[in-house]
């Protein structure tokens, strides 16, 4: 096996994880929203007492899914069937060169807030945030209709946001 071979316990890990889920210890807490990949809660009494015993809460990068979950999975993948969503701000080489820099980043930054908004009110699990686009992926634990229903809507509903 070469170094960078992903063992097959770690690949077979992800693909449950991709395609099922992994209800956490206590997703059976009370209180939306939750995460979508571990089902446990971010708020209510559940979702405190998780924060104060365990450092659980939702990510800084995607808002739906908790910080155990993005930060705890071993190093590795599985190949899914997945929809993956891009979104990015129209014409922003041009708009770039005619801004004042601070002006730029103010509107990239505001493409980023009013676009996050949007996705996380989907669902969507928010994967990157590079230059001036925002990336989402969709996956079949997110539920049997993961792919058609969540990854064109938001991208429509983005549009006239920012
Ligand atoms: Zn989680």
């Amino acid at each position: 096996m070469e170094a960078h071979e992903v063992k097959p316990e770690i690949e077979e890990l992800w693909r449950h994880v991709l395609m099922h889920g992994h209800p956490g210890r206590w997703a059976f807490l009370p209180s939306e929203p939750r995460c979508i990949v571990c089902r446990q809660p971010f708020k209510g009494l559940g979702g405190q007492f998780l924060r104060v015993f365990t450092g659980y809460g939702p990510s800084r990068m995607s808002p739906n899914v908790c910080n155990i979950c993005e930060d705890a999975m071993p190093v590795g993948g599985a190949e899914v069937d997945t929809a993956v969503l891009f979104a990015d701000i129209r014409g922003s080489t041009a708009l770039g060169e005619q801004l004042p820099p601070a002006e730029f980043a103010k509107l990239v930054n505001r493409f980023y807030h009013e676009t996050s908004k949007v996705l996380v009110a989907a669902q969507s699990w928010i994967d990157k945030l590079v230059g001036n686009e925002i990336m989402a992926r969709y996956v079949p634990a997110m539920g049997p209709d993961y792919r058609p229903r969540r990854a064109h809507r938001p991208g429509a509903a983005t549009d006239h946001r920012v």
